[in-house]
């Protein structure tokens, strides 16, 4: 209990809100947290635990955001960001997904952590539930905790390739469900929700009024053709109730410019904007005339990205699934392969978070345990690394894993 709490009226900066401190530090932070440190006292780390691409932003994207600095892009722009890059995101989508958003349906944000953050403020009211198939991404239920909701987690099973169906979120939905969370290619598990399930989820969320939420970060880095127009069908069968949350992050190597979206309808899009008027008021503006360039320009990078990561995914898979007592779906999409080691797993090392903490100080390998996914007994490795990285890696792994020796 904080002393503000107890009656006691001590309202220093010590004194940190309910919210603040409902937060929880997700272990992906930790494990680079102790990543770092190893790799101040003069350590080579392997990093399978990244969440972003290693190749660099493309030159072309480089140099237009270089143009608009020269030109004094330097400035607050609107808070739904430039007309030139929502009329970008909304033609993008339309090539790319073929689904139609107007301009004025589409809003920029820092990222799509900012995306999903104003989204749900915008969205949710105390009481409100969410659903959320997991294993998920840590941030979905953060962000809807810090709006006042409560999210509901269903589980998808390994058994069933992480698949994310229809039934699953029936039997999760309330009175109180306002929206669902649905990612795909999904972040840890690389699994795609099936055009089909989509359309019976949609279904469902017309009858019993909620919202989709859909989170396509990774919508660009599939390895299996999708079948295109799923989501024009998608906003056709529920109209309003659909909302996208994307992001130029992974697809344009462009973590660290802050380039987000959400498409949805013009009232969410306003609200938004309005709460972004209030907190960054915009990415910063050569950032996204880089964006526009990213979305407008030659897409070709993107093809090479993931042929890339295909032949990462088809090796790191390979490697990891032959393992003794290993069990691996086989991503679909995104670049993390999520294997089970749940059968290393004894008295000495209990747990995925202890089995990644000696992995990393014994072997030099940092990884992401499932408890960041609120799915333990597993590991999250990224294959965003370069080849030689992802050999040493798996060798490492192999050599560490039959030290332990499978229960
Ligand atoms: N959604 C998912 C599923 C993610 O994995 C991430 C990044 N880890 C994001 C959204 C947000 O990325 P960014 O803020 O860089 O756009």
């Amino acid at each position: 209990m904080s002393p503000s709490e107890r009656g006691m009226g001590d309202h220093s900066a010590n004194d940190l809100s309910r919210r603040a401190r409902a937060v929880e530090v997700s272990p992906t932070m930790l494990v680079g947290q102790r990543t770092l440190a190893l790799r101040a006292k003069g350590e080579t780390i392997l990093d399978l635990s990244v969440g972003e691409p290693d190749q660099p932003t493309p030159p072309h994207v480089v140099a237009a955001a270089v143009t608009a600095l020269g030109a004094g892009k330097t400035r607050y722009t609107q808070a739904a960001g430039i007309p030139e890059l929502r009329a970008a995101v909304a033609l993008r989508y339309k090539k790319d997904f073929k689904v139609s958003f107007a301009e004025s349906e589409v809003g920029i944000t820092v990222g799509g952590k900012q995306a999903l953050y104003v989204v749900s403020q915008a969205l949710l009211d105390r009481g409100d539930e969410v659903i959320i198939p997991s294993p998920h991404w840590p941030t979905f239920s953060e962000a809807v905790r810090l709006a006042g909701a409560r999210p509901i987690l269903v589980q998808a099973q390994e058994k069933d390739g992480f698949r994310v169906t229809a039934r699953m979120i029936g039997k999760a939905t309330s009175p109180r469900t306002k929206a669902v969370i649905l990612n795909s290619p999904a972040n840890p598990t690389g699994a795609v929700i099936d055009p089909d399930d989509l359309l019976v989820i949609g279904d469902m969320a017309q009858r019993r009024k909620f919202t989709l939420l859909w989170d396509d970060t990774y919508g660009r880095l599939t390895f299996e053709r999708t079948e295109s127009g799923a989501l024009q069908a998608l906003r056709d069968a529920v109209g309003d109730r659909f909302v996208i949350l994307g992001s130029a992050s992974k697809t344009y190597c462009m973590t660290g410019w802050r380039i987000g979206w959400v498409l949805g309808p013009r009232t969410l899009v306003d609200a938004c904007a309005a709460l972004i008027s209030h907190s960054t008021q915009c990415p910063a503006a050569f950032a996204q005339a880089g964006a526009v360039e990213a979305l407008t320009g030659p897409q070709k990078f993107v093809q090479d990205l993931v042929a890339e990561y295909r032949r990462r995914r088809d090796y790191i898979y390979g490697a990891i699934s032959a393992l003794p007592k290993v069990t691996c779906v086989e991503p679909a999409g995104a670049f993390y392969l999520f294997p089970n080691v749940a059968r290393y797993l004894s008295a000495k090392v209990p747990t995925t978070l202890e089995l990644a903490r000696q992995l990393l100080e014994h072997k030099k390998v940092a990884v992401v345990p499932g408890e960041g996914f609120a799915s333990p007994g597993y590991l999250r490795l990224s294959f965003a690394r370069p080849m030689e990285e992802l050999k040493l890696g798996a060798e490492r792994i192999a050599a560490f894993l039959g030290e332990l020796g499978p229960t």
